[in-house]
Formats: structure tokens, sequence, C-alpha cells
């Protein structure tokens, strides 16, 4: 390589220090030849760190001085955050107004704060902090003056390796860099995040300290709301667990993540940051990013608490914490997976007196919800819930269960594992599956005298035809199996003794289903979806125009996603003659369906998505979303009328005329 080639092939970084003298030519070639050869393309200045050239503070001090000539616009148009146009137009008022670009930039609507700290963190590499108090070590905060804390909009976060993390707006301030090497030396690193709301972090803070100083007491009412979480520790553990700022990081990554209700905490080691996120409502959402120089203590933490060991760096662990908040209890599964990057950690929340629901909170449309009743009222037959993982098959069996349970009957279950425990339920966990072992528990289950009986999960042909003759000497049974819809999981059956049981004319109900997302109700206004999302819904006997659909614009209590919680979309399908039929003549699941689809005994997921929109529970994009590929291709018209539309919604004149 010539050297202009090296400088070339070289990062900012590789060119400062070569300007700089702190590296030769021969130096960088080597360390860009291991940069190439590494598995998963480290960084250089790792790299030249490792090798010993350089030392960690003289990369950061090269990166600070590179920085400085780095233009935000620049970098904002590079990362596709605002036009050169837009740029060229804010210039124009900078050379006017004398402020700083991103300033005149969020005034003028075209970025917002949030933005333009996520380009910043992007570009310079920095990690991109949403603060909050219980983040902020107050001692660190003495360490700097309060005005030039608020005039440079500035928040010392935490201390670790004893190396100072800087929240800051504006990385490119000179005056705040000159005042952090004084306080800290070099050993000082920044983080970006939205400038209001580092300021309001900091108003916080410093009101606080103004007003503690006056009480000289300390308010515990003043912390934040995730006081309420309490971990249920033993006396051991919580010295092990300590009390060190880190952990409080940790702390406010777990309340925070129960008060805004997600169903998992990820937290991940990228090559520079960790990166936090939350699922909430089934989708995955950024909600902070922090240095990597904390992963380790941050990890010990998450350990201790979890009650694994804290030694093994290589091992995948699994561990509980058990928490307590002012109404529940909930219960936090911790699973830590080694990757080359550092630990994987993922902390699922499960709070536990939200397992069983009432049928009909579910989300079911009026009609299926009567239909299951009036079924669930027969001595016998066969109800079939199936649908991917995750969808709400097992609070939908536990739903019907509980509804069944307050009937007087007498209900017998082998589940794997048994997940909710139903009081007045003889609920049997399984632990062997070997034929004998299965024989045997059939056996000590009709023994029981039952009138229903539950199969947890038709997992095998031995199953499905326990499942099938159960139902045909006269119980009810319940099971889950795990296929798209409702016809290709009575297809899947077919050789397991389903075809006599059609034969038998015993009845026979199967529901499929998925989550939707909600539309937010504080947010909700009414929306014609586009026309390509309408098409995809093949209508036949009804008009677009006549309908109205709805979404949420976004609020604070959504998050700004318009939407807020999630509930169920259930196809359902009520076994009759026709149908039976066409399931004995063909095994064509397109023949069946369109058989199907002209009764009012089944309704596909597709048209039941469709409703539920009508409805104005859901968006029309967020029904067609939980459309499988095959469904989204298959061009069978949706045969919704108004008339059905109304049956299925019990609005019809025959329904109020049954009233
Ligand atoms: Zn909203």
């Amino acid at each position: 390589m010539q050297q202009g080639d090296i400088v070339k092939a070289s990062n900012q970084l590789g060119r400062s220090l070569l300007k700089e003298g702190l590296l030769t030519e021969n130096q960088l070639r080597y360390a860009l030849e291991l940069q190439l050869e590494s598995l998963n393309k480290k960084r250089l200045g790792d790299i030249l760190v490792e090798l010993g050239y350089v030392t960690k503070r003289q990369i950061r001090e090269i990166s600070r001085k590179f920085n400085y000539r780095l233009q935000v616009g620049s970098i904002l148009v590079d990362s596709g955050t605002i036009t050169e146009e837009q740029l060229q137009e804010a210039l124009a008022e900078q050379r006017v107004s004398r402020k700083r670009l991103g300033e005149i930039l969020v005034e003028r609507n075209v970025i917002s704060e949030e933005q333009m700290a996520q380009a910043l963190s992007q570009h310079l590499d920095y990690p991109y902090i949403v603060p909050s108090k219980r983040m902020v070590d107050r001692e660190l905060l003495q360490l700097l003056p309060e005005k030039s804390l608020r005039h440079h909009v500035v928040l010392p976060l935490f201390r670790s390796e004893g190396v100072v993390t800087v929240l800051v707006h504006d990385p490119f301030d000179s005056a705040l860099l000159q005042m952090l090497t004084g306080s800290f030396g070099n050993d000082y690193e920044l983080a970006v995040g939205p400038r209001k709301l580092i300021r309001r972090v900091l108003q916080e803070m410093l009101d606080e300290r103004t007003l503690q100083a006056e009480a000289t007491t300390t308010s515990p009412a003043m912390e934040e709301s995730f006081a309420f979480v309490r971990y249920d520790l033993d006396p051991k553990a919580r010295v092990e667990a300590g009390s060190g700022h880190i952990g409080n990081v940790v702390d406010h990554i777990i309340a925070n993540g129960i008060a805004e209700r997600a169903s998992d905490i990820h937290i991940d080691c990228m090559y520079n940051k960790i990166r936090v996120r939350y699922r909430i409502d089934g989708i995955l959402f950024l909600k902070t990013e922090l240095p990597k120089s904390i992963a380790e203590p941050l990890t010990r933490r998450i350990k201790v608490l979890a009650g694994v060991n804290v030694v093994d760096l290589a091992e995948a662990h699994e561990g509980h914490i058990f928490v307590k908040s002012i109404d529940k209890s909930i219960d936090l599964r911790v699973s830590i997976y080694p990757t080359v990057l550092g630990p994987s950690i993922t902390i699922r929340v499960l709070t536990k007196d939200v397992g069983l629901k009432d049928l009909s909170d579910l989300g079911m449309l009026p009609r299926i919800l009567t239909t299951l009743k009036n079924f669930y009222l027969s001595p016998s037959g066969l109800t079939l819930f199936c649908g991917p993982t995750g969808v709400g098959k097992t609070t939908s069996l536990y739903a019907s269960l509980n509804h069944l349970n307050q009937c007087g009957l007498k209900i017998c279950t082998m589940e794997s594992p048994v997940e909710y425990s139903i009081e007045g339920i003889a609920q049997h966990q399984m632990i062997a599956f070997t034929e004998k072992w299965m024989e045997d528990i059939f056996k000590a289950m009709l023994h029981q005298d039952p009138d229903v009986i539950v199969l947890g999960e038709i997992t095998s042909d031995a199953i499905a035809a326990a499942a099938v003759q159960l139902a045909m000497s006269g119980h009810m049974v319940f099971s889950t199996i795990h296929t798209d819809d409702a016809i290709s999981g009575i297809l899947q059956l077919m050789d397991s003794g389903l075809k006599a049981y059609l034969r038998s004319s015993t009845g026979l109900v199967v529901v499929s289903q998925r989550l939707v997302r909600n539309i937010c109700a504080h947010c909700k206004e009414t929306h014609m979806p586009p026309r390509e999302i309408l098409r995809e819904f093949h209508l036949r006997d009804l008009d677009p125009d006549d309908c109205v659909f709805h979404h949420g614009a976004g609020c604070p209590r959504c998050n700004h996603t318009g939407f807020y919680d999630r509930s169920g979309v259930f196809e359902m399908l009520a076994m009759n003659d026709e149908i039976r039929d066409a399931f004995l003549e063909t095994g064509k699941a397109s023949t069946i369906r369109s058989a199907a689809t002209s009764t009012r005994h089944y309704l596909s997921l597709r048209e039941a998505g469709f409703i539920k929109a009508l409805q104005g529970f859901t968006t029309l994009d967020e029904a067609h979303g939980i459309l499988s590929y095959s469904e989204k291709q298959a061009s069978a018209s949706t045969q919704l009328s108004k008339e059905s539309v109304e049956y299925w919604m019990g609005t019809g004149e025959e329904a109020q005329a049954r009233r």
C-alpha cells in the first residue's frame, strides 16, 4: 500500500493519529490488515490499543480534537436526516442570527431534538441516552459548577472504571469540553441526548438539591415513580448486589420497562455501546443506549439480582428476579446469552395476575362469542385453538376453562407445562411422553369422571387420536394446535382419526387467532386507509366509501405510536354439514375455504380483521399485517356484505329479533 492508499483506507481516526505523529505508517498499515482479518470487524481504535501503539486516553483526545472539525450540518446531510437545501437555508439564517446550527434546525421544525441527537450519536459513535434522574450520580453533579451545568445543558451521569460518562446535546461545544477536561482530565467520555430532556432532568435535580440544602433532609417522595419497585432478595444477595450507582441504572431500566408495559426488556452489547430496547405490544422500541464501559458492572448487577453465577462469563444463564410493587407482584425471567460482543440480556416481564381473562374480554366478535358459549353448552365435542406461538392460544383456552369452571363441571387437564393454575380444575403437569405413560394417565383421567378434558397441545398423532376418541365417547375436549389457520388445522388431523370423527357428526369448533394492536383511545381519529390496503381485502359486496376507519394520530400516552395494548382477532370454523362434506370429499384447502365462506359457520382471518378495523378497534393496516404470506397471496374474495358484517357484529335484524 502506498501512503495515499493507507490514508484513504483508514478512517478519520487513523488519519488524525498519523497527522499528529502518534502513529507511524507501518503501524497503521499493520492495524488495518488486522482489522480486515478480524471476524467481527473490530474497531480500529481497539486494535491500536491492543497492539500498544496508542493509549485509550490518546484515542479519546484525538477523537475529541477531530470532532471539533466535523460540521453538524454535514453529519445531518450525510445521514439523510436533512437535505442539502434545508442545510443551506439554515446556514443563511445562521450568518445573521449567530445561533448554533442545531438550534436553528430544531426551531425551524426541520428536525426534532431526538432526531438531532440520534444522528449525532450514529455518526460520532457516542451512545444515545434518554436520561432520567435515577441515572445521575449525585456526587458527580457536585463536581461541576451549577452555572456551567445550566449554561451548557450538560449532565454527568455515572463513573465506571474511572471514566465519567457525560451527557451533552452538543458535542461540538468547545467551551463545555474545556470545562469537562478541567474537571475530569481526560477521564470522561461523551454521550448525546435530546436537549430538552437533559435540561428537564438537570432542572429537577438542581431544584431538589436546593430544597434539600434548605431542609437538610432527604425526601423519599421526590424519588421517581420507579421507587414502587422492590426486589424480593435474601439479605445476603442484597449485600452482594450493592447499591453502587450502576445499580441505580439497572433499577431504572427495569422499573421503567415495567411502567411502560414492556413484555420484554432487551439489553444488547454492540461494538461501542449497550442498546436497551423494550418490546411493547409486540414491537421492539429503542429506549436508550449506554456506554460499553458499564457493561461489566451492569451485567454483574443483573446476575446477582437473578441469582446466577457471577463469575462464569462464557456460559448462558437463566435466572429469576421477583419484584413487588404496590398492586402486583412481577416475575422477571432473565436470560443471559454470551455473544462475541458481550452478553445479550433478555428480561421477560411476567405479571402474575393478568393470566386469567374472561371469555368476553379477549376481543371476539359478538357472534363468535355466542357461538362458542352455545357450543360449550353441549355435552360433548372438540374445540381446537390454533395459530403460531405467542398469539394468545393458551389465554383463550384458559378463558374457556374459566367459563366452564363456573358451570359446575368436572374439568381434568394434562398440560406441559401448567401455565396458570385455576382453582377447582384438576390440572396435571405432563412430565414424560412415552406411550405407556400416556395410556396410564388417560386411564387415570377417565376414572376421574370428567365432563371436560384438556390435552395441552396436539404434538403427536397419538394425542390427536386420543382427543378424537375422548370427544366421541361423550366428553367436551379442548386442545391447541400449532397451525396457521382453522382449515389447515383440520386437514392436518384428518389422518389421525378426525375423518372418522367428522362422519360421526359430533360437534367441532376450530378457532385460529392473531393479536392486533388497539388504536390508542386518547388520539383516535377517523382515517381513510390507502386504496392499496383496501384492495388487499378483495371486497365484492361492500363499498369502501360506506365504511369508516380509524387510526391513532400519536400522543404521549401511546409513545406517539397511535396504539395502546393488544387484542385478539379470531377466525372461526363451526362444523356443519356443508363444510363437513367439503372436507370429506376433497383434501384441497382452497375448495374447502370457498365452500365454508359461503356459509355463516366460517369467518376467515381476513374478514375478521376487516370487521375489527370497521369496529374501530384497530387500523386496517394492522389487520392486514396479521395475514400470513400465503393468505395475502390468496385471491379469494372477501364475502362481506353489509348484512354479514352486521351478523358477525351481532347488530343485524336477526340478532335484534332474538333479543
Ligand atoms: Zn395516543
